[in-house]
């Protein structure tokens, strides 16, 4: 702190919250994690994944389920845990075709991809009982997307309290339960088509 503003003899707190670049600034209740080395892996992954050939959703459907971790197959879309979950069972509903944009997706992709996502919801549901979901989906770099080359709907199946400190202050998620383990149980229960198309979806299941 600078002598000349006066202020921290009157108020003393402010040494805790203030820095020495004597910019200007109101003090709260809260403090600042700031995470800018976040940003390079944000931006690395985009670089990282530029074409069809190194594209990890693309890459997925020609490797085995148990390796890609992939759950159900549909007709244009396909369902695959995230590798970097934000909750257990946090699941991906991708189209095959290698599309950036929701608006790239034909009518029948989009019936399906809705469908997909929707029974990606119940079998959580059946499997894990969450009390509560969080879709969407990040368009482009500036919507936040990790991979913005190939479109993909998060589903996170959410608990209560399982927004607590632990992912900010210490930058983990804790997983209680493997990958493959996860996997296993969501493809169990996922209803097969058993080629009613899109009838299927165990609506009975529902709830
Ligand atoms: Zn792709």
């Amino acid at each position: 702190m600078q002598d000349t503003t006066g202020a921290a003899p009157e108020y003393p707190e402010d040494d805790g919250v203030t820095d020495d670049f004597g910019l200007a600034g109101v003090p709260d209740a809260f403090q600042r994690l700031w995470t800018p080395h976040r940003m390079a892996y944000i931006k690395g992954g985009q670089h990282q994944f530029k074409n069809v050939d190194d594209c990890p959703f693309c890459v997925a459907p020609e490797r085995e389920d148990d390796d890609s971790l992939i759950v159900y197959r549909g007709r244009t879309s396909y369902v695959v845990l995230n590798l970097f979950p934000y909750n257990p069972g946090h699941l991906l509903v991708c189209p095959y075709r290698h599309i950036p944009d929701y608006t790239d997706l034909t009518v029948e992709e989009t019936a399906e991809f809705a469908e997909l996502t929707q029974t990606a919801m119940r079998v959580l549901r059946k499997v894990a009982n969450p009390t509560g979901f969080n879709l969407g989906m990040n368009q482009g770099v500036t919507g936040g997307a990790g991979i913005a080359g190939h479109l993909h709907q998060h589903v996170v199946p959410r608990w209560g309290g399982d927004g607590n400190f632990f992912p900010i202050i210490a930058q983990t998620k804790a997983i209680t339960q493997t990958l493959g383990e996860v996997r296993q149980q969501v493809a169990e229960a996922w209803p097969q088509a058993n080629g009613a198309g899109p009838a299927s979806g165990g609506a009975t299941d529902a709830q």
